[in-house]
């Protein structure tokens, strides 16, 4: 089978390797659909301590089920499925506590074992038992199911922070999470959502997603527009979906009193440091929010609402062989996609 391994920053490499053997409490799958997330594009591009090279990627997947070991259950072969790649270990502190999105132990398909960057990859016993498969209906289109993954950490997100009826929401990132975020806004309710971005590139493609306002940050100053746009008040709530730190000052600064801010975007290792006014957190009330991770119940929600038809899906705006993930890379990067699917059976 054909399989794309990261063999160091910046390298990839098809190899063709023997289809892996199906273990007895586990799956073998042959994937369809397999999302080129911001993490990756992130360990591709700087590194990640999370992994040793060389390694297979790809943790949003979704394909068929090939085999079935001989002490698994509940399974048979052409299941389609999608699944959750977070195996928390459901002993530590966090998993008894109900934040599993915290597991000190936390497994992960991609990270912790190959990930979905092949033609076919084992499920083990341990996601079978420990972390969630869900089979997806056959009239159900099974490419979209990969978006679960990042729906339900945006879906954590907002009720973390509670988006309610009539609020406006500030989202500056305008990549798919950006997008996912406008959606999921107006679905809470909210009725402005202001999507911003430093690229025009990335805010023309975001425009049919669910926000009411774009700015393209390069160009306008987004505090200026935002409080034009609140009637001087300041937006309810911000989110800082992008890999940068500046955005989180502009989210302090553009946020009403008692307003709300997440840091959803992790920074880059050697970047982490973040500048925030001090006097406006205290004088203005304002709530910061870390956000990271999901739950099953988060992910089960992610999907019900994409089988629901409530998700776009043509936020897949590119579909690629495993050979051509580095142009999926520059794509995301250029902005001139918003989510690309790498397909591992389509010929490079
Ligand atoms: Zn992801
Ligand atoms: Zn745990």
């Amino acid at each position: 089978m054909k399989a794309l391994y990261l063999t160091g920053r910046a390298q990839v490499e098809v190899r063709d390797i023997p289809i892996p053997n199906c273990p007895e409490d586990g799956l073998l799958i042959k994937i369809d659909s397999v999302g080129l997330c911001g993490s990756d594009v992130r360990t591709y591009t700087v590194g990640s301590a999370k992994i040793n090279y060389p390694v297979i990627l790809g943790h949003e997947n979704a394909g068929i089920v090939a085999a079935v070991g001989s002490r698994t259950s509940g399974y048979a072969v052409g299941d389609r499925v999608v699944a959750n790649p977070a195996i928390p270990c459901g002993k530590c502190y966090y998993c008894i506590n109900k934040m599993p999105g915290l597991c000190d132990a936390l497994e992960v398909a991609g990270t912790s074992f190959p990930g979905g960057f092949a033609q076919y990859m084992v499920f083990h016993g341990a996601m079978l038992q420990r972390g969630q498969i869900i089979k997806v209906p056959d009239e159900v289109d099974l490419e979209p199911m990969i978006l679960a993954e990042l729906l339900a950490s945006v879906i954590k997100a907002q009720s973390d922070l509670r988006v309610g009826l009539g609020e406006s929401v500030v989202i500056i990132g305008a990549g798919p999470i950006g997008c996912l975020h406008a959606m999921i806004a107006k679905l809470r309710g909210a009725s402005v959502i202001v999507l911003a971005d430093v690229s025009a590139r990335r805010v023309s493609l975001s425009r049919e997603y669910g926000g009411t306002h774009f700015v393209v940050s390069s160009e306008e100053d987004l505090v200026r527009t935002v409080m034009k746009i609140t009637g001087g008040r300041g937006a309810d709530v911000c989110i800082s979906a992008n890999p940068s730190a500046k955005p989180h000052q502009q989210g302090v600064e553009l946020l009403r009193k008692e307003g709300r801010l997440s840091m959803f975007g992790g920074l880059p290792k050697d970047a982490s440091m973040t500048t925030l006014d001090g006097n406006m957190i205290h004088y203005k009330r304002l709530r910061v929010f870390g956000a990271y991770s999901y739950s099953a119940a988060d992910f089960a929600k992610g999907y019900d609402i994409l089988t629901e038809g409530r998700i776009d899906s043509r936020i897949i705006t590119h579909r690629l062989p495993l050979e051509r993930m580095e142009d999926g890379v520059r794509a995301i990067q250029d902005g001139s996609a918003i989510k690309v699917v790498l397909k591992p059976w389509m010929p490079g």
